[in-house]
């Protein structure tokens, strides 16, 4: 009989003495979880994991075990990195951005919920339809029997919570209830992990709020909504790109809003923007017209441009794509 990818990926990892774990720049929740639950798993056996990311954990997932072991790094050289590298919830290079391409002798292992961009990882993990990576992550666990502590429950619930927007978006699968389900009976509390990444925010995040929501706006039709965060408002109170997560739920918030828009200045030039859905429009498709992608629901995309000509630029996209299902 042949054995399953999830039994093949696991025999692999087991073959090593030390793993690097790798997941996409600017991580979130999905991300940050499924590298912790993973590393947690895989250290249990006496396998030294080595994590880095380009940037910094979000302080809101700061209350998960083991997430000061992700070093922060502007690059790594082929010599840093382990035999075989673990990349979770992000299949392209460029997303990783802390190595090109990794060489022969290295070993990829691509666990993801996104379609790849790119030839990516000698062996890989990929459903497309799944909410989050924490359920593939959870699903490499379950069938390889390795147990699951309460630790790796909360990690891989956090990641399942919020890439389903604490179970809201249309993502919010059975599949994705059932593995919060599941986590919760092995240990992961559920309030805890809400009243973590919704309920602890630092006052200057909602002043900085207001000033984004004095920037809301919309279509005329109201079928597309936008605010937006220049660096002048990061500065005036004392923010940082990581108190922006979620804003673009306050334009998607709104009643008969099919597209939310929310645009970001960034520190080292150009523009963040992240684009939602309620339910038919593919905003994946918009974002990979700027080198972006994403999900139908949830995508983003970074563009070298003013805030003004970025805003012009997807909008005009998003009106021809609305255009488009009414021709
Ligand atoms: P967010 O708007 O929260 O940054 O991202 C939403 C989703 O869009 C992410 O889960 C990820 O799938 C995707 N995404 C965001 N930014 C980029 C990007 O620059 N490139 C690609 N390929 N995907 C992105
Ligand atoms: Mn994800």
């Amino acid at each position: 009989m042949a054995t399953s990818p999830l039994r093949e990926i696991w025999e692999k990892l087991c073959s090593y003495k030390e793993i690097t774990i790798l997941t996409h720049k600017s991580p979130d929740g999905d991300a940050i979880g499924s590298v912790l639950a993973i590393s947690t798993a895989l250290e249990r056996i006496g396998i030294t994991t080595r994590l880095y990311n380009r940037h910094d954990v979000p302080m809101v997932y700061r209350f998960l075990p083991g997430w000061e072991k992700i070093e922060v790094v502007d690059e790594l050289n082929p010599s840093e990195l382990s035999p075989c590298i673990v990349v979770l919830d992000a299949s392209d290079f460029g997303r990783v951005s802390l190595f090109k391409k990794a060489s022969e002798e290295k070993t990829v292992v691509l666990i993801d919920h996104h379609q790849p961009r790119e030839s990516f990882g000698d062996l890989a993990f990929i459903d497309t339809s799944s909410a989050s990576t924490g359920e593939l992550v959870l699903k490499l666990l379950e069938e390889n029997r390795v147990e699951i502590t309460p630790d790796i429950a909360l990690c891989l619930y956090t990641a399942v919570f919020t890439d389903t927007g604490g179970f809201r978006y249309p993502n919010t699968s059975s599949d994705a209830l059932y593995a919060g389900y599941k986590l919760a009976s092995y240990g992961a509390d559920p309030t805890l992990v809400a009243s973590q990444v919704y309920s602890n925010y630092p006052g200057n995040r909602h002043k900085l709020l207001g000033m984004a929501l004095n920037t809301l706006g919309w279509s005329e039709d109201g079928l597309v909504a936008w605010m937006e965060v220049t660096l002048e408002m990061f500065k005036a109170t004392g923010t940082k790109a990581e108190d922006t997560e979620d804003f673009v739920d306050f334009p998607r918030s709104i009643k008969g809003v099919e597209v939310a828009l929310f645009f970001r200045e960034r520190e080292v030039g150009g523009v963040k923007v992240s684009l939602r859905s309620k339910s038919w429009m593919d905003v994946a498709s918009v974002a990979s017209l700027f080198g972006g992608g994403g999900h139908k629901n949830a995508a983003g995309c970074e563009i070298d441009s003013t805030l003004t000509e970025a805003k012009e630029m997807i909008k005009a996209e998003v009106f021809k794509a609305i255009q488009g299902r009414r021709n």
